[in-house]
């Protein structure tokens, strides 16, 4: 990220995928933010060691903190510890990075598929917003720099170019996941709406979309690695100011359609 790094910054879904390098970009790179808070279901798990190993490596990663997006509860003991963390600065940059896909067709989506896209990638980031704005509204509140801007407050949620109306003709004979589509929408209209219900408090809200990456998400087929994507959108996040306040942007900082 560029010189406008953020104090403090969260990011979910940090164990794997997009969400990992992020970390890893945050704290190595030639910025580092000085807290991280580095967010997934079970820290203790397999399926977090190699954030852990990072963790042990870089004391500005603060700890690695449980948040399972789908569990209103573990949200508000994520918010509680953060905030006993933080000190008077609050929380500067919220990432919500955790993601749920489900790539079925309309006829074979589940119910199952529609309630892990929903509660994942819709209710997680609303519920995430509502409990950590305390830490956002302190951030906004102790900056002298006026405007808006990612290392002063603000929430960027990682959407799709699935959840794009515009997309929908030519990319769904392609993938069609429903449900993934539906959510990732719903995540973009929460985004205009926080952005138009908090302005009034200076915290930024945008969505952005990764590109179409290799991940376990992404699969093989995908057309850049993580580290591409991350310093496209970490160099984006850097640039965003209140003209970006409810944008969907892609990792290029290219205006992405609704
Ligand atoms: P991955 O599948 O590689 O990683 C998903 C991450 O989300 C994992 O850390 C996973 O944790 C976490 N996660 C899933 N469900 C929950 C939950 N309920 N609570 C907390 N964490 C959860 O995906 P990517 O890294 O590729 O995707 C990151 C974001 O980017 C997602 O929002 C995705 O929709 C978006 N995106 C990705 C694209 C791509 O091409 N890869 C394209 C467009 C958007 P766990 O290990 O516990 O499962």
């Amino acid at each position: 990220m560029a010189a406008s790094q953020p104090v403090s910054v969260l990011i979910t879904g940090a164990n794997r995928g997009l969400g990992l390098e992020m970390v890893k970009q945050m704290v190595e790179g030639p910025n580092p933010a000085k807290k991280l808070f580095a967010c997934c279901r079970d820290p203790d798990g397999s399926r977090a060691a190699a954030l852990q190993t990072l963790a042990k490596k870089h004391p500005n990663i603060i700890c690695v903190v449980r948040l399972d997006a789908t569990d209103l509860c573990s949200i508000k003991q994520a918010a509680q510890q953060v905030g006993s963390l933080l000190g008077t600065g609050g929380l500067n940059l919220l990432i919500n990075n955790a993601g749920f896909l489900a790539k079925a067709t309309l006829q074979d989506t589940t119910p199952e598929d529609m309630q892990g896209s929903f509660n994942t990638n819709v209710m997680g980031p609303m519920n995430i917003i509502k409990e950590f704005l305390p830490h956002l509204r302190t951030a906004a509140k102790a900056s002298e720099v006026p405007g808006m801007s990612s290392s002063k407050a603000a929430v960027i949620s990682i959407s799709s170019f699935l959840g794009s109306f515009e997309s929908v003709k030519h990319s769904y004979s392609f993938i069609p996941a429903v449900s993934y589509r539906i959510s990732k929408a719903g995540l973009n209209m929460l985004t205009l709406c926080a952005a138009e219900e908090l302005k009034k408090d200076g915290i930024l809200f945008s969505v952005l979309h990764p590109g179409w990456v290799r991940t376990d998400m992404g699969g093989e087929e995908g057309e850049i690695d993580a580290p591409e994507s991350v310093q496209g959108m970490l160099s984006v996040m850097a640039s965003l100011t209140e003209k970006q306040n409810g944008a969907f942007l892609d990792y290029k900082g290219n205006t992405i359609a609704w």
